[in-house]
């Protein structure tokens, strides 16, 4: 019979009670420097609105108020710039709900298809502006799912906003719900430049922007995508991304359909 030694019992104890706390050592450092990086990315996104629109505002009371024209346009970039750093805070209010879990998710029967066509009303605008179509597959149905309608509004509005902002000008936007037993599939697709593959992975960083001057130009905040991840996770599914150079992009996710039981006949109810 072996006999157990005691020493090494304790060496082995003692050596699974340091690699236990190295590794939260470890886990804490990781957190301070994504804190730590994390102010200094938010420092730098406020910093661009706030400097532009404190120059505009500085220069008209240094004397450029005098020329009318000057005026206004300078006085409409000042708003600008503050309407940006307006897009940004609520941006980085809803994505630090979303880390911390503060937000109760409301799941509930929710029609994709009629929220969708909401959303190409909100969007025509933009839409018109870089004259692009907007069109749901298949145009006549309906789209029950299982979501949290709010929060799946916000992953709707900022993929099918995204496709029409970084799709080709005059290009299609195409939403398709592709339904199964059990589920729906979701997919927004334009048809332009594509994300290069080196990128990719990191779209859905916050703050990660492909082509910076293009997002700015086109009212991005570098938050959208982290949103939309952030949103998907919470219904349990996940979303991927296919692209290619010059043909487009798809951006897809799963979700569970919801079971609508068919309107009650009121005449039905009331024959004995
Ligand atoms: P932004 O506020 O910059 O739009 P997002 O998080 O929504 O931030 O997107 C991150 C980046 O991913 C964008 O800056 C853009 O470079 C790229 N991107 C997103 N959607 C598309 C798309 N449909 N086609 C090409 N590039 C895209």
């Amino acid at each position: 019979i072996k006999e157990s030694n005691p020493l090494k019992t304790i060496n082995d104890e003692i050596f699974v009670y340091v690699s236990k706390k190295q590794k939260e050592i470890d886990e804490l450092k990781k957190l301070e420097l994504f804190r730590r990086e994390f102010l200094a990315d938010v420092s730098h996104e406020f910093k661009t609105p706030i400097f532009a629109a404190q120059g505009f505002i500085h220069t008209l009371l240094d004397g450029a108020m005098e020329d009318e024209s000057v005026r206004e346009r300078f006085l409409r970039k000042a708003a600008k710039n503050l309407d940006s750093l307006d897009v940004l805070v609520k941006d980085l209010l809803v994505l630090s709900q979303m880390e911390t879990g503060d937000i109760k998710m409301n799941f509930a029967p929710v029609d994709l298809h009629l929220m969708t066509l909401n959303i190409f009303g909100r969007l025509e605008n933009i839409a018109a502006d870089r004259n692009v179509t907007l069109r749901v597959k298949p145009d006549n149905t309906k789209a029950w799912v299982m979501a949290d309608q709010d929060r799946i509004e916000q992953v709707m509005l900022n993929l099918i906003e995204n496709a029409i902002k970084y799709g080709n000008e005059g290009g299609k936007v195409i939403v398709h719900f592709d339904e199964s037993k059990k589920n729906i599939e979701i997919s927004v697709r334009d048809n332009g430049p594509g994300i290069p593959q080196e990128h990719i992975n990191r779209i859905f960083e916050r703050f990660y922007r492909v082509d910076k001057s293009r997002s700015k130009e086109r009212g991005g905040t570098g938050l959208g995508l982290a949103i939309v991840k952030h949103i998907i996770n919470a219904h349990d599914t996940k979303i991927a991304v296919m692209s290619k150079p010059d043909k487009g992009t798809t951006f897809s996710f799963k979700l569970e359909k919801a079971n609508i039981d068919p309107p009650v006949n009121i005449m039905e109810q009331q024959i004995p």
